[in-house]
Order: C-alpha cells, then structure tokens, then sequence
C-alpha cells in the first residue's frame, strides 16, 4: 500500500470514525486512492500519521460526519460506536453510514433501522482482512442493506478491498463475517492442539511440525467443495464413513492427546456425542449428518 496520493478519475470525500489498526488502514488506503479524507479517533493522537498523508483530522463525530456524504465507522464494538454516533445523530441525515465495526445480525438491523429513522442510508460490512492486507488483492470485504447506497459508493469502498455485497437483509454481512472467523478461529484451535500434541516429541518443531500440517490441511481443504455438495443434496452423500470408524479415531486422538500432557477435552466431548448417536441407531457419518446435529431449536 502507497501513501503517495493516486489521482482517482473522482476523488471524494470520506470520512473514518475509529483509527485503530484497522481505521488506521483504512484511512490511509482511501488516502493513498486519493480521496479527500477527514478522520476522528478517540485518542486523537492517532491521526497524527493520517494528517501528514494528507488526512484533514476533525475536532468532533459530528465535524468528522458532516465533512462527508459517506462516514465509515470502524471501532471496537457496536456499543462503542452507538455512544459515539448517537450525540452526532442529526448529522447523518442525508448521508451515508457504513459500519466495519464487528457485530451480529441483530447488532446491523438495530443500527440499520436507527439510521434509516433518522433519515441516513446504511450499509453494515464485514473486513475479511488483517490491516496490513487492506488495500491488497488478498482483501475483500462483505456489504449488506438497501442496493442503493451500495451503488453510489462501490468504487470508493473498492479502494479497501474486493467489495462483495450479499442484498438487501441488512444482517448477511456479519452473518458471512462471524461464520467465516467461526472457521479461522477452529482452524487454529486445530492447528494450536496439533502443535502441542507434536512438540511433546523431543526434537519436533512447531515449525518443522506445520510443513506437515499445512500440506495435510491444505490437501483436505479440497474436500470442503464435496461435503458442502453433499450438504446441499438430498440424495445418497459422496463422501460417507463408518460412526464406529470416526469414533475409534476420535477415541485414539484423544487418548495421544492425554498420553502427551495435551487437554483432551474436544475429543472427549467428540466421542461421547458419537457414542449417543451410535446407541440411537446411526452407522454412517457424513457431512450432511454433522451440519445437522450441529443445529439446535431455536426460539420462534
Ligand atoms: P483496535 O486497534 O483495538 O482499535 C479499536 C478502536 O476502537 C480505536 O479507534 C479505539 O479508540 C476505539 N475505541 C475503543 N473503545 C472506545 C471507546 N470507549 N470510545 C471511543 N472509541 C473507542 O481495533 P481494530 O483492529 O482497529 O479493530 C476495529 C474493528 O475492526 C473491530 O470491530 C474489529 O473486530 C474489526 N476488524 C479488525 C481486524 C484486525 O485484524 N485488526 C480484522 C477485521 C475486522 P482509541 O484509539 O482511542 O483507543
């Protein structure tokens, strides 16, 4: 990413609410796609980067919304960024709210439906990027809530990464944003409790050991496309084992993991949950299979 200011065919006005890793990167790549920029942070120091690269910083929330038509707010938490917007509400009317903060379905639609009564569009995002990745082709970024908004300032919001919007229901994007970290977050559970389970071998590496594991990863991930077919299908699954072969196998992991001082705790629960489904009569397992006894009754 440049900090040298490109001379986009229309540069307009944005502002960021939050300087924090993340703000921070993405101020300075809206700034370095030329755009004319005004941040506010809360330790207003932070901006001190962003002002040399050109940024204009503001005294206020409500200065910082009302030098933009479009305010991207990338903070902490909602609750954080309800406090701070809240006192600078009248200021949204007419403009454009776009939230890159981290939150729930049900977090989008509140906020959502506060701007729309104050006479704001909205638009709820999810970053799926670390800050130094923003702005880079490996960045991309989900956007839901009303088709418009989204239009008018597609170009400006490309300039952060990929944008990728899911429709109208305000809550898809952190839907997507939560089940994807939900994945990266159990990927290195995974990867944690591999680690230890190898390095209690006198000599083993954790770097020497994760060659291993990413070539083992890597090689099932071409797995995934199967199981979610086998997912979305009602016929017989492609891909099927036996319960008492995954269970033999979740028991041996298990037991290493005890056998090396590792908590054994997941496999534990794994086996037990397996075991109940074998004595309700089950012999096969399959993804389908897994995905539904992962679902429990929710409230109407
Ligand atoms: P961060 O570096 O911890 O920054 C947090 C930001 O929130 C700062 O601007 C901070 O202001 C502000 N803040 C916290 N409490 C506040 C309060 N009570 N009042 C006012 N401002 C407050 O976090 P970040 O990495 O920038 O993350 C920001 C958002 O991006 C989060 O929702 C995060 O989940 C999301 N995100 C981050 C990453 C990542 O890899 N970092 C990736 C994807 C999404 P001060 O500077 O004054 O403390």
């Amino acid at each position: 990413m440049s900090a040298s200011p490109a001379s986009p065919a229309s540069p307009v006005s944005v502002t960021v609410l939050g300087l924090g890793l993340m703000g921070s990167a993405l101020a300075e790549a809206l700034l370095a796609a030329g755009h004319r920029v005004t941040v506010w942070n809360r330790t207003a120091s932070k901006a001190a980067p962003l002002v040399a690269h050109g940024a204009v910083q503001a005294a206020t929330v409500r200065e910082a919304i009302e030098a933009s038509p479009l305010t991207i707010s990338c903070v902490l938490d909602y609750d954080t960024q309800h406090a701070l917007l809240e006192p600078a509400a009248g200021a949204l009317h007419g403009r454009t709210l776009v939230s890159l903060t981290n939150g729930t379905p049900a977090q989008a639609g509140a906020t959502e439906a506060w701007a729309h009564a104050l006479g704001a569009s909205y638009l709820d995002g999810g970053i799926m990027a670390v800050p130094h990745q923003i702005a880079t082709p490996e960045a991309f970024f989900f956007y839901s809530g009303a088709q418009d908004p989204f239009d008018a300032h597609r170009t400006t919001l490309a300039a952060l990464g990929a944008p990728k919007y899911l429709g109208t229901d305000v809550g898809t994007a952190s839907l997507y944003d939560l089940a994807l970290l939900s994945g990266m977050d159990m990927m290195f559970a995974g990867f944690f409790h591999a680690t230890a389970v190898a390095t209690s071998h006198k000599g083993t590496t954790a770097s020497g050991f994760t060659e291993h594991l990413v070539a083992w990863l890597t090689s099932m991930l071409g797995m995934m496309p199967l199981m979610a077919a086998d997912i979305d299908s009602d016929g017989p699954p492609v891909y099927e084992q036996t319960l008492d072969l995954v269970v033999a196998a979740a028991r041996n992991m298990g037991d290493v993991a005890r056998g090396t001082g590792v908590r054994p705790d997941h496999f534990d629960r794994t086996v037990a949950e397996l075991e109940a489904r074998i004595a309700a009569g089950e012999t096969a397992y399959s993804a389908r299979a897994a995905v539904q006894h992962l679902r429990v009754p929710t409230r109407g």
